[in-house]
């Protein structure tokens, strides 16, 4: 039953016209009792704090049953570029190509020393120009400047082995693991539409503040829209969502999983920058198991809470939308999240 993690998106020709059916029926009135066809992995009854947690260890033969992934994607960063915010800190905009989608998913990284294996080693014919060009550079960029792996101004400079590896030390390269890590999956709506049925872009905003308060850390941006199942279909879940459904029961009801999201992808993101050890800002526990794999290739040391800002602040988002979807996530998908009992 535990089945939601690299799980395919069941195709339409798939439902049969006894599902359809059963799907008008909850449409026509009730959802409350609805089975759970894609549940957590983990119950939900875990004492909740603000503080950071050390997650409860899981035993490899309950990790190995799990849904996760076992053999990594490959993936390959093809450019990085530094981005001065709005918000102060800047930030190193990674882009990643890899072998299982043609998605371009991102790394927002904070910290310029934070170094991708893929996109500082040597290429066939590589020049410097090439080099800086695609942001393998040490240090900053200024007009003139000529050498990628030497830098004048901070006489850094990076070293390479006989197969043109970047060598990681200390001086040049963050190796002071853990960092501080946020796996985001896009959400056009609540990022850049201010949608406020739900809090992504607001989590969104809270990680990158952390993190730049931090000096260090990564936000894996992920594109898996509306839990993995795309735009089109969240806007027709958002149609149910106004008859009266709740965000899980209208994704099954549209015949998608209630998370189809995977996370492999921002497992291999993370080891190519060198970040094998991270504290995850989440509150769903079954990220913390989706990003380890079956192998722990990247271990999750402590669990970060990300408390919404209306709950503790007089900021943040208010809608009876989002109280909905707030409700749903610590109900019905297992998060970590205690509500207040006057929001
Ligand atoms: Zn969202």
């Amino acid at each position: 039953m535990a089945s939601r993690i690299e799980q395919p998106v069941p195709s339409r020709k798939q439902v049969n016209t006894s599902d359809s059916n059963e799907a008008h029926d909850m449409i026509a009135g009730n959802f409350n009792n609805m089975p759970l066809l894609s549940p957590t992995l983990t119950p939900s009854q875990v004492p909740v704090s603000e503080t950071p947690q050390v997650p409860p260890k899981v035993p490899d033969e309950v990790r190995n049953a799990l849904p996760i992934h076992e053999k990594l994607p490959e993936v390959r960063c093809m450019a990085r570029a530094r981005i001065p915010t709005t918000h102060g800190p800047e930030i190193f905009l990674h882009l990643y190509e890899n072998n299982i989608d043609n998605k371009e998913h991102l790394a927002i990284v904070f910290g310029e020393d934070v170094r991708s294996k893929s996109l500082f080693a040597k290429r066939p014919n590589d020049t410097q120009q090439d080099r800086m060009t695609r942001g393998a550079y040490v240090g900053k960029l200024f007009p003139g400047r000529v050498d990628a792996d030497h830098d004048s101004h901070s006489k850094k400079s990076l070293k390479f082995d006989s197969d043109g590896q970047l060598i990681r030390e200390p001086s040049t390269t963050f190796m002071n693991n853990p960092c501080l890590v946020r796996i985001h999956s896009e959400c056009y709506t609540g990022e850049t539409a201010w949608s406020a049925r739900c809090d992504c872009g607001e989590q969104f905003d809270e990680a990158g503040r952390i993190m730049g308060n931090a000096g260090h850390g990564c936000i894996v941006y992920l594109r898996q829209e509306g839990r993995g199942i795309g735009l089109g279909e969240k806007l027709k879940a958002y149609n149910l969502q106004d008859l009266g459904a709740d965000t899980v029961q209208a994704n099954l009801i549209l015949r998608h999983p209630a998370d189809g999201r995977s996370f492999s992808l921002a497992t291999a993101i993370l080891l190519d920058l060198g970040l094998a050890e991270i504290n995850l800002l989440t509150n769903n526990p079954d990220k913390i198991l989706a990003v380890e794999g079956k192998n722990r290739d990247v271990k999750v040391l402590e669990r970060v809470p990300m408390i919404p800002l209306a709950w503790r602040t007089d900021n943040g988002i208010k809608s009876k939308e989002i109280e909905g979807y707030l409700s749903t996530k610590i109900e019905r998908m297992g998060h970590l999240l205690e509500k207040p009992l006057k929001i």
